[in-house]
């Protein structure tokens, strides 16, 4: 995929472009960002522009790939033999045998193609010793050769392996370009796919994950919860519009990815009404489709009790996070894990999480029920 292809990420792809077209490109750079977003196809066209036969230019990018040549071709079917794609193994790690593999393979000059580039995708999952084996190749960095290490997490890789890659931060997409992603590559309808953008946080991964948990649906549930919250007073009531919330799952969904979807519906929700509230840019509404009920939405919430309300939405998504985390790290033995009294922790259900984000969400400011 040529750098002009990309969406988003246009500051970036100019700096990668310009330092391709200049001869500027360190011989190894870290790219860091949410999951999701494109790192490993801005890695692909960099490898692609950097070996392209008939390169193109253009005044915003004066380096890019064709992506038409036998080159550009190869490295986008994924069979190019100079580019090499590292990733983590079944078990998420990756080790210090495939670095090794991967320091023999460069130590010799590239064979085909101009430029060799090895992509280390979720490079955080490098294990520290595998971390040590690279950072040996890296300091002396082999001819023709450019290391990418891509991470969501660059503080997990070790500060001397960060010291030799120069960081390029790449941010979230806005929801129109997650949009406009998903109807290009997914032949999603555009009404589903602003739907479904609106509440992926600026990821196509997460908008993906989402697409599976029906995300218009949430979101319409969403938009009556919180126009119910916004009138009710009565404990009852709130109650059941937690129910509303948390109740039906699917088949095959849990209802810890039931929940999150919704939640994740609601935090866009409030995310648009805080910023109509503050008058600030339209242009980065979310839930802009919605059209006049999002205004609707909005006169029923000012700002610091939107506010409020995504930061409910926010802690409940967090702990839904960490819930699972929990989970996990219990199945794998760490059963010690122990609360004060010496009982194993209970973990909030994602109802009583839901119920706490409706209850600060509602119009009873100073709720007596208590809810974490
Ligand atoms: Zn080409």
């Amino acid at each position: 995929m040529p750098f002009r292809a990309i969406t988003g990420h246009r500051r970036l792809v100019a700096l990668l472009s310009r330092a391709i077209a200049q001869g500027t490109l360190p011989p190894s750079l870290l790219v860091a960002g949410p999951e999701g977003i494109g790192k490993r196809r801005l890695a692909m066209a960099v490898a692609e522009t950097l070996n392209c036969l008939s390169p193109v230019e253009s005044p915003d990018l004066p380096a890019d790939a064709c992506g038409a040549c036998a080159q550009c071709t190869r490295i986008a079917r994924g069979v190019h033999p100079e580019i090499l794609i590292v990733e983590p193994d079944d078990k998420g790690s990756i080790k210090t045998d495939v670095v090794r593999g991967i320091n023999e393979r460069v130590a010799y000059r590239p064979f085909e193609g101009r430029r060799r580039v090895v992509v280390i995708d979720k490079a955080d999952a490098l294990e520290p010793q595998a971390q040590n084996a690279l950072l040996k190749t890296l300091e002396e960095p082999p001819s023709a050769t450019v290391f990418l290490l891509l991470t969501s997490a660059p503080d997990a890789l070790l500060a001397t392996v960060r010291s030799r890659c120069p960081p390029l931060r790449a941010g979230r997409l806005t929801a129109t370009e997650v949009a406009e992603i998903l109807v290009r590559e997914t032949g999603m309808d555009e009404r589903e796919a602003r739907a479904v953008a609106a509440s992926a946080d600026g990821s196509v991964g997460l908008a993906l994950e989402a697409a599976a948990g029906d995300v218009a649906a949430a979101r319409t549930v969403a938009v009556r919860v919180l126009h119910q919250a916004a009138r009710s007073a009565d404990p009852r009531a709130r109650i059941d519009l937690a129910k509303t919330l948390s109740g039906k799952t699917g088949t095959g969904v849990s209802e810890r990815e039931q929940a999150t979807v919704y939640l994740r519906a609601l935090a866009s929700l409030l995310r648009d009404v805080s910023v109509m509230s503050t008058r600030a840019d339209a242009g980065v509404l979310a839930n802009v489709d919605l059209g006049p009920g999002l205004e609707d939405l909005a006169r029923s919430f000012d700002s610091e009790r939107s506010v409020r309300a995504f930061t409910a939405v926010d802690r409940a998504l967090g702990a839904l996070e960490r819930n699972a985390g929990d989970r996990l790290a219990r199945l794998h033995g760490a059963a010690e894990m122990k609360t004060r009294n010496g009982v194993l922790c209970s973990f909030p259900k994602p109802q009583m999480l839901i119920l706490g984000v409706v209850i600060r969400t509602s119009a009873l400011e100073h709720s007596r029920v208590s809810c974490r």
